[in-house]
């Protein structure tokens, strides 16, 4: 029969797999313990919704096997089954979204990383085995097939005789070599403990013909081997274990095989709750974001189980969109298990989990960011977008929620700080929270407009994310102390006697403002002012609408047609506004280049486009070989 070749990434995979990137073998067995365990789950609630197959729960297991001779250890499960395509699809391809994106050069740990968040479980099996056959039959088909394959060269389906539901996972066992001794996996002793230490929280029995050495004849010391099947695991989920039976590393252990992770979580949340509807969690907060977390394809969600038994993988509505990095999984008893899943999420008791898990994971953070802030600043930097999407997103309806969760770069502190830490060291002058928006930190330390507000010693939080600017316009106002951007034509430092001042020279000046507005086109406002300390000129904006927002709107796919309303202002102290005041009066010509060129500088320090470079330029030129 021909072989069909695997799918060219999981190809690359599979190589990678033989040739062990994993160091840790051992995890094979766990991996293929869980997929059986996912099938036993999945004919279970088939059951309860499905009047045509009939089950006993009772029956329900996963058995092991081993022969040493043969070299073959044997798992196997009465599941749901496979059908002929779902071993095609499921088995002949691994990565089902996204694309494994190898690049030449990668060091082993970067492979491990990307390997690591593909539910590679499977393939795991490879590690140890020269051969691995499949022999499935499907709930929904009349026949079973049988799924072979050596590894890369590819893999055969054929049909076979199976009487029973379920899947039966046969692997041939590597030979020995001088660096591993694979004949490991075919030892009882080492098999159970496998088991013990990966599985025990797996709630279907995990049985094995285990043989004892029983004294037979006490003079003679004889013994004899007998024979029994054993439960080698404890069934008990590891959430409803008590806790001090349970370790760091079990609690660990069971993330990283359940969320295919390769890294152990940064945070394990546990929480039991009894009352009006009574659930136990186990959640974790990834150490990294997954692969997939900033694309549409991410899916969102907790494994849902009603008393140990799991009716939905991804309960989407048990996590606020803000949280929605969180892993783990609910148990509740008061949850109807009959009821169609749409009804289900409609339940008023799904609702009252949802919300208590939102305070919890809430409360968790802010006890983290309080007690523990090296983990809190590892979290933040990783899924701290997703908090400040959080605060604006619906109108702002969460953001008090958030908002103490949030924390921006302080200019003072030269790292990141909380709203509440910004506000307890403001001065009794200061009246605002001052923010500067741009590309990056070096970037806004460059601004013009931010120099006068740090010689006024006065902290600014530096926004470097697109989603910044909107996330504290939308806070609007932390303990009572509003939002100001640097940039903000309104800005208002100066003292009562500067104010007329500059107030004299815009009046005096008025004629020659206005001629620059009208020669620029795009500007509100024309001014000189005394907020540039050492800079010649710089763009401000008026209204809710800053440049930075701006630059987001425009790089949105639909353009709405949202600008800044902006000012371009003169520093009156500079020599260029003694050249500007002479060049109105004697040179209108010049008077007209010199204003272009200053628009197109204010516009170059806030990361504006030119519209028009070569002719710029050439202004330059001309004025300056004068
Ligand atoms: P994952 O378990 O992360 O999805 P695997 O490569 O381990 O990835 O398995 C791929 C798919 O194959 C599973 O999602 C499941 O649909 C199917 N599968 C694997 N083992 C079994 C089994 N024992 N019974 C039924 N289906 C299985």
């Amino acid at each position: 029969m021909a072989k069909k070749e695997f799918k060219s990434e999981s190809k690359r995979l599979l190589d990678l797999m033989i040739n062990s990137i994993y160091t840790n073998k051992d995890i094979f067995l766990r991996e293929l313990i869980s997929n059986a365990s996912d099938a036993l789950d999945k004919i279970y609630y088939r059951s309860l919704t499905d009047k045509k197959v009939k089950i006993d729960k009772e029956n329900l297991e996963i058995n092991i096997s081993f022969n040493k001779e043969e070299r073959t250890l044997t798992i196997s499960d009465n599941g749901c089954g496979m059908t002929k395509e779902e071993l095609e699809a499921n088995l002949g391809t691994i990565a089902k979204s996204g694309s494994l994106a190898f690049k030449e050069n990668m060091t082993k740990e970067e492979k491990t990383s990307i390997i690591g968040q593909f539910g590679v479980g499977f393939y795991s099996a490879f590690m140890v085995s020269d051969r691995i056959t499949v022999n499935s039959l499907s709930i929904d088909s009349e026949d079973a097939y049988c799924f072979e394959s050596e590894g890369v060269d590819g893999y055969t389906i054929k049909k076979v005789s199976k009487d029973d539901v379920g899947t039966e996972i046969i692997l041939n066992i590597k030979e020995d070599n001088e660096e591993f001794s694979f004949s490991k996996y075919l030892d009882e002793y080492e098999i159970k403990s496998l088991v013990k230490k990966y599985s025990d929280y797996i709630s279907f029995p995990i049985k094995m013909e285990c043989v004892h050495h029983e004294l037979k004849d006490e003079e003679k010391k004889e013994y004899e081997d007998i024979k029994e099947i054993e439960t080698l695991n404890s069934m008990i989920p590891i959430w409803k274990k008590n806790k001090s039976d349970v370790s760091d590393t079990d609690y660990e252990n069971f993330y990283m095989d359940k969320f295919n992770d390769y890294d152990k979580p940064l945070k394990v949340i546990n929480s039991s709750v009894e009352g009006m509807c009574s659930y136990k969690s186990l959640m974790f907060i990834p150490s990294h974001a997954p692969y997939d977390y900033y694309t549409q394809e991410y899916e969102k969600g907790l494994a849902l189980y009603s008393n140990g038994v799991m009716i939905m993988e991804k309960c989407a509505e048990l996590l606020p969109d803000y949280f929605s990095f969180v892993k783990g999984i609910v148990d509740s008893e008061d949850l109807s298990l009959n009821i169609s899943r749409e009804l289900l999420q409609e339940s008023s008791n799904l609702k009252l989990i949802a919300k208590n898990i939102e305070s919890k994971i809430r409360k968790e953070l802010e006890k983290m960011l309080k007690d523990d802030r090296e983990s809190y600043m590892s979290f933040f930097k990783t899924f701290g977008v997703q908090l400040k999407y959080g605060v604006y997103n619906n109108y702002g309806a969460d953001k008090d929620k958030l908002k103490d969760l949030v924390m921006f770069y302080s200019s003072k502190h030269e790292r990141l700080i909380t709203l509440a830490e910004y506000v307890n060291e403001m001065s009794d002058q200061q009246e605002n929270i001052y923010y500067a928006s741009g590309a990056s930190i070096a970037k806004i330390n460059a601004l013009p407009q931010v120099e006068q507000v740090k010689d006024k010693d006065y902290d600014i939080l530096y926004l470097t994310d697109y989603v910044d600017e909107f996330c504290v316009t939308a806070i609007q106002e932390f303990e009572g102390k509003k939002f100001t951007n640097v940039s903000d034509g309104s800005l208002d430092l100066e003292t009562e006697d500067e104010k007329r001042e500059t107030e004299k020279v815009n009046k005096d000046n008025s004629d020659l403002l206005k001629a620059m507005c009208e020669k620029i086109g795009e500007v509100k406002e024309v001014r000189f002012s005394k907020k540039l300390k050492s800079h010649p000129v710089c763009l401000t904006t008026k209204g809710d609408v800053s440049i930075e927002m701006q630059k987001v709107f425009d790089a949105m796919p639909n353009d709405m047609g949202i600008k800044a309303e902006t000012i371009l202002e003169i520093n009156e102290k500079h020599p260029i506004a003694s050249k500007l005041k002479d060049l109105y009066k004697n040179s209108r010509e010049d008077f007209d280049k010199y204003t272009e060129i200053l628009y197109s500088e204010a516009r170059m320090i806030a990361g504006l486009p030119i519209e028009n470079p070569t002719e710029i330029s050439r202004l330059i030129c001309e004025v300056i070989s004068k």
